[in-house]
């Protein structure tokens, strides 16, 4: 079913179609020539940060960033109960166990609770910034020093929150803050990690080229088509960000105080518009048949068939699970648009 007013659009307005031309035109369309390392750069200039190593998606940025830091079978990574599957996945893909800790009231992992799940086998935390909620990293950081833990952020939702772990991962599905069809990025300042990485994503190659593997690596490079796609929109990223914040904003707005709704926390970068609703399935058939699209918060990790344990119930990521959903939340939406949401999520509501 096609909604005319879809969760997500992307927003392909800026030089994409040309970059993407050029790219075509030039011949370069795999990973080699200059558009990756143009996107690369761009990507890592905006953050501040001194390397960018690119992918093939967000889930293989966090793939690559766990196994750069050595992280393998035997060893245990403190991941959020409330986030995407890839996050645990990754983990699981390296042979390592994803530890699950469930979330504070922002849906972000509770950093009160990271100490008591860190064993022996610990060595890495992999906050989450969930709908573009920053963690709360100063906490974070200090955890990871006082246990030696290596931090990876899957600021997969965070395209513009600065990085300060070990390594920072993003996804450009097309459905996030900038997209390059599919695609991912890691971010780091250290250059030993970033030459890991990229060792790691283009299959451990020698540097002879001798076609003698020494690990179990990886194709994950991104091809410059998806690249200049990329380049583009970090050229537009402030734009965008802003645009985002604007249609924040709005929603706050138009939605406070309708009884049967409960607001989120402040975002530091819109990633969706999130929100708890009572009778959230009558709500989403309501607003679906007004062809407004909405989609539910994740099921928590403990509920994944194959990371299920026994706590569930107990949980907060659970209840949360339970009433969220989120709404359209683009570049494209209008503020006209915006307000049709509004009004029809008011109405639901009896709340005019
Ligand atoms: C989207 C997302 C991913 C995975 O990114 P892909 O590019 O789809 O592989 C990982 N973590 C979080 C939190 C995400 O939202």
């Amino acid at each position: 079913m096609s909604f005319k007013y879809p969760v997500s659009r992307p927003a392909l307005e800026g030089r994409e179609l040309e970059y993407l031309t050029g790219a075509v035109e030039d011949g370069w369309i795999s990973s080699q020539g200059p558009m990756v390392g143009r996107f690369e750069r761009a990507f890592a200039d905006y953050n501040g940060v001194a390397h960018g190593v690119s992918c093939s998606s967000g889930t293989a940025a966090l793939t690559l960033a766990l196994r750069a830091l050595g992280i393998g079978p035997g060893d245990e990574v403190i991941v959020p109960e409330f986030t995407m599957v890839a996050s645990a996945w990754a983990v699981t893909y390296t042979g390592a166990t994803p530890v699950f800790v469930d979330c504070g009231d922002d849906l972000n992992i509770d950093v009160t609770r990271i100490e008591e799940k860190i064993t022996a086998r610990t060595k890495a935390v992999m906050p989450v910034h969930i709908y573009g909620r920053r963690c709360d990293m100063d906490a974070v950081m200090d955890i990871a020093y006082q246990y030696n833990l290596r931090v990876v952020e899957d600021s997969a939702e965070a395209h513009g929150v600065r990085p300060v772990g070990d390594i920072a991962c993003y996804s450009l599905f097309a459905n996030k803050i900038i997209t390059a069809g599919e695609g991912g990025i890691c971010l780091t300042d250290d250059p030993k990690l970033a030459g890991q990485l990229a060792h790691l994503r283009a299959m451990a190659f020698t540097r002879d080229h001798s076609f003698l593997h020494k690990k179990v690596a990886y194709n994950f490079r991104m091809t410059a088509m998806q690249a200049a796609v990329a380049l583009a929109q970090v050229e537009r990223l402030d734009d965008i960000l802003a645009t985002r914040r604007e249609i924040e904003r709005r929603y706050d707005e138009g939605l406070a105080g309708v009884p049967g709704i409960t607001l989120m926390p402040p975002r530091d970068v819109l990633w969706m518009y999130d929100l708890r609703a009572e009778r959230r399935e009558e709500l989403r058939e309501f607003l679906a048949g007004e062809s407004i699209e909405t989609r539910l918060f994740f099921k928590p990790m403990s509920r994944q068939p194959m990371y299920l344990h026994p706590d569930w119930p107990s949980l907060k990521a659970h209840t949360f699970a339970e009433d969220g959903l989120y709404l359209p939340t683009h570049t494209g939406l209008s503020a006209a648009d915006q307000d049709f949401v509004i009004d029809r999520v008011r109405a639901f509501y009896g709340a005019g």
